[in-house]
């Protein structure tokens, strides 16, 4: 059976039956009265507290262990799933919220954290007095058959090769460049690679201790700055936490029992390892035995390696305490020793793992589901100018489409609720809005000083002839005054007019060339040319057509002539009102235009008034054809130019701005944008990645199902 093309289907029952094959596999380096438990239980339940229950069953029957190597075999099945963790360790899969499980090592500072790690190492580590450990060391411990240890320090991308005399300098060294020469820490992690004979697979986090009370060069906050990195680590439901204790203390009293406590309530994820034996033999086993802090995983009593020992002395040393001291050989010998400690901690190691395995495997696919995904939708690298070609046809005859559905037809499927590209709409408001700016500026207030710039005009415009002819320069000055105080406007509008185009013309571009990042500058760039050069050419037109309306005066509507006699109607009994306006009554009412003031035109004689209110009448009725002119005559050329610009420039004018060979020519199609070439590569090696992990947790699953099977 080969689970790799299987496993993404494995539904959750028989994962349950791969991960108790898996267990029962490591568990048959143990008691064969425990690979029944275990399989029924992992079968049953696979849940946290009755696999990691269990861990006590293995321990009731001691196992004579020798020195070295601690663990046997049992590293064999172990080491392609550590190795497979490490692999996601290092891709950073934390990041995507995927929690490795680890072992974090806490305790109070000078407890003998790293002399524990160094007895389950077999190798020196910095340890003494005061701060040692300042920044989270990760060791890696693997068992190779070679006699010849290797050791590697890994931090901030460095790779340092050493070896067990030199570890411990270059664990300072490292540690002073991460976390400074003084005695500051950093949450900024080492980590240690130990291959050698007989050393257990293990991974471990070692950790500043906690200390209350900062010592000279530290800052005064050093209590929570360790505090918030052990909680970081142990917080995870993941983190199986090692709280080292000395013999010395009252563990009730123990900080890292309380921190340990607060997010491990039950304990169940807590294994106690108790230094100094040697040094506080005296109610020890009282002690362990009560169990006041609730430590789930149990209890390992240790005596570590002290002063110039060798880590032989040592073991040597610890045995025969554990063995023949008074009060410390009372001690069960499933609960004594570092051999001991090295196995529960390979055993609880595993099933943590395999407990987490089924999860692991789910988010890999889902981030392998997705970042095949991205990478498929990422733009197609042009290879051929053939490709580059089509590609750029393609983005024109889109964006053209898009165009006429939003400019011309006024279909916004493509901006549903973009109400800016609405723009037949949009185009509506901006007449509208113009249109009312035109009808209510001060050029088309009829009303305001009635009349007195009609009088002085007629005044300048006076010649030798008869006095009943209507002189037509005085029209003309009057009119041209007018349109002259208005031709802004229609500038003004289709200048906002084109600015608009010009938006909605580069958000469709850029909106189909969005994945092709060496057209965008070139595509915008002849875009805004375009615009630019249509813009120019409407404001011609606006120009002339405000330069006709000055000319000639002229109107076949018959509007003018209607409202002209309208006006002319009331001009009898307006001018007899203005006669006989007093002190107190300086306003007359005129039909369909509203109290007017005359008060300084009784002065005038009667028949300048009434040539004055008939150059009026003729202004009122004209000017309001000159105003709808110049609304629907602009309207409809902004139309036929927005038509021309998505029927027929729009084309021309891409290819041409970007075929030329100002515009770069089609081989700039070909260079892919560094940030689309950065994200492929990035994506593509992220896929190769999780590609080698599954196959690597696949395969441990389809080894340990054939073991299983066996
Ligand atoms: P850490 O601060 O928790 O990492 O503690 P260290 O590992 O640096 O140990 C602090 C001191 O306790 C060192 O001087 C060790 O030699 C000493 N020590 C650690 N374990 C034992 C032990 O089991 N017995 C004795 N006698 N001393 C120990
Ligand atoms: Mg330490």
């Amino acid at each position: 059976m080969h689970l790799t093309s299987i496993h993404p289907f494995i539904t959750n029952s028989s994962k349950a039956l791969v991960f108790s094959l898996y267990i029962t596999t490591l568990q048959s380096h143990f008691t064969s009265s425990l690979v029944l438990k275990m399989t029924t239980t992992v079968n049953k339940h696979e849940s946290s507290s009755s696999s990691l229950a269990l861990v006590h069953v293995d321990v009731d029957q001691p196992q004579p262990l020798s020195v070295a190597p601690i663990v046997s075999s049992y590293n064999e099945k172990i080491r392609p799933v550590l190795d497979a963790l490490e692999n996601l360790r290092r891709l950073n899969i934390a990041k995507e919220g995927i929690q490795l499980p680890t072992i974090v090592v806490v305790g109070d500072q000078s407890s003998g954290k790293s002399s524990v790690l160094e007895s389950l190492a077999g190798i020196s580590l910095p340890r003494g007095q005061g701060i040692c450990t300042r920044v989270p060391l990760v060791m890696r411990l693997q068992n190779h058959p070679l006699p010849q240890p290797e050791l590697v320090l890994e931090y901030n991308g460095n790779h340092v090769a050493t070896d067990e005399e030199n570890v411990s300098d270059a664990i300072n060294n490292a540690t002073e460049e991460l976390a400074g020469t003084a005695k500051g820490i950093s949450n900024n992690p080492l980590t240690l690679i130990v291959k050698k004979n007989g050393v257990p697979d293990l991974t471990m986090v070692d950790l500043p201790g906690i200390t209350r009370v900062p010592v000279h060069g530290q800052p005064d906050n050093i209590y929570d700055q360790i505090k918030d990195i052990i909680m970081e680590y142990i917080t995870p439901e993941e983190s199986i936490i090692l709280n080292v204790l000395s013999a010395s203390v009252d563990f009730t009293t123990c900080e890292s029992i309380r921190m340990s406590q607060s997010v491990d309530k039950t304990g169940l994820r807590t294994l106690a390892v108790v230094t100094k034996a040697d040094k506080s033999p005296e109610g020890l086993l009282e002690k362990v035995t009560a169990d006041d802090v609730n430590i789930g995983l149990g209890y390992v009593c240790v005596r570590n390696r002290i002063g110039e020992e060798t880590y032989e002395e040592a073991r040597n040393e610890e045995q025969n305490l554990f063995e023949f001291h008074s009060l410390l050989s009372k001690i069960d010998k499933s609960i004594v020793g570092i051999p001991v400690l090295a196995q529960k901690l390979v055993h609880v190691q595993a099933m943590s793992i395999s407990k987490t395995l089924p999860e692991i495997i789910k988010k890999i696919n889902e981030k392998l589901a997705n970042s095949l995904h991205e990478l498929e939708i990422l733009p197609a690298n042009l290879s051929s100018l053939a490709d580059a070609m089509s590609a750029f046809l393609q983005i024109i005859s889109f964006s053209r489409d898009s165009l006429r559905k939003i400019l011309l037809i006024g279909e916004f499927e493509e901006y549903p609720e973009e109400k800016q590209m609405h723009c037949t709409a949009r185009l509506v408001d901006m007449l509208n809005s113009y249109a009312s700016e035109l009808n209510n500026c001060a050029e088309s207030n009829a009303t305001k000083d009635f009349l007195m710039e009609e009088i002085n005009v007629l005044e300048e415009a006076k010649f030798i002839g008869l006095p009943n002819f209507m002189p037509r320069t005085a029209f003309q000055t009057l009119l041209q005054r007018k349109v002259r105080g208005i031709s802004h406007m229609p500038i003004d509008f289709v200048d906002s007019v084109w600015d608009y185009l010009q938006n909605v013309v580069t958000t469709v571009l850029n909106r189909h060339s969005a994945n092709y990042y060496q057209l965008q500058v070139s595509i915008r760039r002849a875009a805004e040319h375009l615009i630019a050069k249509k813009k120019k050419n409407c404001i011609q037109h606006v120009l002339q057509a405000v330069e006709m309306e000055k000319l000639t005066d002229y109107t076949c509507n018959p509007e003018y002539l209607e409202e002209y006699n309208k006006i002319v109607s009331h001009r009898v009994a307006f001018l007899n009102e203005v006669s006989s306006v007093n002190l107190y009554t300086s306003t007359v009412n005129l039909e369909g235009y509203g109290p007017i003031e005359v008060a300084q035109l009784k002065y005038y004689p009667h028949q300048v008034l009434t040539q004055a209110y008939d150059l009026k009448a003729r202004l009122i009725a004209y000017w309001k054809i000159v105003l709808r002119r110049l609304v629907d005559v602009i309207a409809l050329h902004l139309m036929l130019s927005i038509n021309e610009l998505v029927n027929v420039d729009f084309q021309k004018e891409l290819c041409n701005g970007l075929l030329s060979s100002a515009g770069g020519g089609v081989e700039r199609l070909l260079e892919e944008s560094p940030s689309i070439s950065g994200k492929r590569e990035k994506l593509s090696r992220s896929v190769k990645v999780l590609k080698e992990s599954k196959e690597m947790v696949a395969n441990i699953i389809d080894r340990i199902g054939v073991y299983g099977d066996n």
